[in-house]
């Protein structure tokens, strides 16, 4: 099959060479760790220990209060010493931290659930449920709610998010090399929760060697294909992979299911296989650490719960003329202004970059080159969005279908004006979608 792709997009710089050839280390066990019990899209949950209580690794330590929302567990073996607000990537709220006794012992709970050959589809959702799985390259939605499509939305194809456009980024990359049965093993289990017989893994070609590997892992799989997209940015937005695997469009406005697909990352799907196959629920995760501002730039594994300062001395630290902090990949991430917050199931990249990589251009008035509106990959006018969320004309932004925006940062990349149009169309995505609220 030759490439796929979609429509529009850029190709900003890969930046992936410093890390995408260093297999994943681990770290020292972390001394405390700070565990959020909100590190989802949904609900936060409900403390289930005390003060003083003696824990151990994948015990649960946060019960999930409503059906949007996942249950959190420890990372640490050790005793809990606080439960109360901290500051976390989000903001304020509660955590419980747990001293480690460095001893890494395993919950009882933790125990191989059986094999999906003879689990059926509602005990392996059950398996994802408890295990606290949520969508591990982005924001972090529930993966059992994506699971749970209406009855009168039936799903033909499961989609394996393998692409990994953003620059910098290299976790899912090296996963796929260094435990690709694990990911394919995870497919087939999502595949079985929808009673889907169709799956791909969607990768794009800058990652031959993925390709590969994850090809040998699928070749006695009815039903699996591995597909090389081409590498061009937002290949991994769901919309676009969706159109690249089945070019299958997904309406305005709507979901993936409602052009017949669930999109899951591949670190999710290998999350689901150790969930089932060792009873581990999500505990920790790879995350590359990178950019001009790290001494030593790295994948690592790390405990759900770790300081970021902790992650990034381990890396060697900051260098002298660290300017900008980000949560995730340059595009999509979100800029930190401390590293004192903790890590969690969505901590896929800290990104350090220093100050020439972090220099803001001055912006200038808009040339009308329509650039913007040509690289967009969800086929709306940055431009005219952009002049009218900052007249607060937020009806016309409406008609426009600011909605629509999948926020990947396209259009400031390649404004030759440098407009953060990003910027204010997320103001008027916010705006409208507080009015709708409203209504
Ligand atoms: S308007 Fe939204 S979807 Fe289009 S390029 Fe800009 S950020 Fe991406
Ligand atoms: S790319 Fe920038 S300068 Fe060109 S039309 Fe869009 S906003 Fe204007």
């Amino acid at each position: 099959m030759g490439l796929l792709s979609f429509r529009g997009g850029i190709h900003p710089p890969h930046a992936k060479k410093s890390t995408e050839k260093k297999p994943v280390e681990h770290l020292v066990e972390p001394k405390v760790v700070v565990i959020p019990l909100h590190q989802h899209i949904g609900a936060p949950c409900e403390p289930v220990v005390n003060v003083g209580d003696h824990v151990k690794v994948g015990q649960k330590i946060g019960n999930a209060t409503s059906f949007v929302s996942a249950p959190v567990h420890s990372s640490v073996s050790g005793v809990v010493k606080e439960i109360g607000p901290k500051l976390t990537l989000g903001g304020k709220t509660t955590c419980v931290v747990i001293e480690s006794d460095g001893l890494n012992t395993i919950s009882e709970e933790v125990k191989p659930k059986g094999d999906i050959s003879t689990l059926d589809g509602k005990e392996i959702l059950e398996i994802i449920k408890e295990a606290g799985i949520v969508g591990m390259g982005g924001a972090g939605f529930p993966t059992h709610v994506k699971l749970s499509p209406p009855p009168n939305k039936p799903i033909d194809y499961v989609i394996l998010n393998g692409a990994e456009c953003e620059p910098y980024l290299t976790a899912d990359h090296r996963l796929m090399l260094e435990n690709p049965e694990s990911i394919i093993y995870g497919l087939k289990a999502l595949m079985k929760v929808l009673g889907v017989t169709k799956g791909y893994v969607g990768i794009e070609n800058n990652k031959m060697d993925a390709i590969e590997k994850m090809t040998k892992a699928a070749e006695k799989e009815a039903g699996i294909e591995v597909v090389a997209l081409k590498t061009k940015y937002p290949q991994g937005a769901e919309k676009q992979l969706i159109y690249a695997c089945t070019k299958r469009q997904v309406p305005s406005g709507g979901l993936p299911l409602e052009a017949g697909v669930v999109v899951s990352n591949v670190a999710t799907a290998s999350a689901v296989s150790e969930a089932i196959q060792t009873g581990m629920p999500l505990v920790q995760r790879i995350c590359t650490v990178t950019g001009s501002g790290v001494k030593e730039p790295k994948n690592v594994m790390i405990k759900t719960g770790t300081m970021l300062s902790e992650i990034v001395e381990q890396c060697g630290g900051l260098t002298d003329d660290i300017s900008k902090l980000i949560w995730g990949g340059p595009m999509m991430g979100i800029s930190m202004s401390t590293l004192n917050i903790p890590a969690t199931k969505t901590a896929s990249g800290i990104l350090c970059l220093n100050e020439a990589d972090a220099t803001i251009p001055e912006k200038s008035d808009c040339i009308k080159c329509g650039k913007c509106v040509d690289i967009c990959p969800a086929f709306i006018q940055p431009m005219l969005l952009d002049a009218y969320a900052l007249r607060s004309n937020y009806d016309q932004a409406e008609k426009l279908r600011v909605l629509d925006c999948i926020e990947c940062g396209s259009c400031s990349f390649v404004c030759p004006a440098k407009r953060p149009l990003l910027h204010s169309i997320r103001v008027a995505k916010r705006e409208v979608l507080a009015r709708k609220k409203r209504v």
